[in-house]
């Protein structure tokens, strides 16, 4: 029987690579709810858009159409915003600094869960992010919640900005993550939390195939 998996946890906590993981390993469809709201964040930046202002923000979302699509090439599917493959440019630092304040918008988060949400009829799907487990899905059979040691949170992230910048430090990148889980922790709206029925996985000493097969254990009880 197809279930409906919930990851939430801190920044960088390696939450899309379990999630990823499992999702290949069960064949269910794997969500990144976090990139639904970057791609928000790319539209507003590019248009300029007022986000303080509430009239100006609904307006927005009228014209945001955001769709998962699956890439043959790169095995995992990738985000589209109005047609447009933005997978790889929402990853940018620039996207980074600016979403926590627009997740944390109660207009946004309310279009975003909407669609996570009718993403979760078809059972058999795994979906990571921030409020999966507390307010996107309160009822998915597992919910796991995941936890790193900060350092090694920050040198993973870092890893995967420099590769594709050689200008980004550790410092930004450590700023950033602290930024964002203090935004994401405290906001008005569905803020970070530990499902009172999650199972917390800390991945800070554990390999990827421990990981899985904690995770995959999880499943089959
Ligand atoms: O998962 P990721 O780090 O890509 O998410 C980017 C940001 O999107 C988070 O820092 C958080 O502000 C927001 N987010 C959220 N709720 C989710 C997923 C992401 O508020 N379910």
């Amino acid at each position: 029987k197809k279930i409906i998996i919930t990851i939430d946890g801190w920044s960088s906590c390696g939450k899309s690579t379990v999630a990823k993981q499992l999702a290949r390993e069960l064949n269910y469809v794997y969500i990144d709810s976090g990139a639904m709201y970057r791609a928000i964040t790319l539209y507003f930046l590019r248009n300029h858009i007022d986000w303080t202002n509430t009239e100006e923000v609904k307006g927005a979302l009228k014209n945001i159409q955001l769709d998962f699509r699956y890439n043959e090439h790169s095995q995992q599917s990738e985000i589209f915003l109005n047609d447009e493959n933005v997978e790889y440019v929402i990853r940018d630092l620039v996207v980074a600094e600016k979403v926590s304040e627009i997740a944390a918008i109660r207009e946004v988060r309310e279009f975003a869960v909407k669609q996570q949400q009718s993403m979760g009829k078809k059972k058999g799907i795994v979906m990571d992010g921030r409020d999966i487990g507390t307010v996107v899905f309160p009822n998915a059979e597992l919910k796991i919640f995941m936890t790193a040691d900060n350092a090694v949170r920050v040198e993973r992230r870092f890893k995967e900005l420099y590769e594709k910048n050689p200008n980004v430090t550790i410092e930004e990148v450590k700023n950033n993550l602290e930024m964002r889980d203090y935004i994401d922790s405290n906001r008005e709206v569905s803020p970070l939390r530990q499902a009172a029925d999650a199972l917390v996985l800390d991945n800070s000493k554990l390999t990827m195939p421990e990981q899985l097969t904690i995770a995959l254990n999880w499943v089959k009880e």
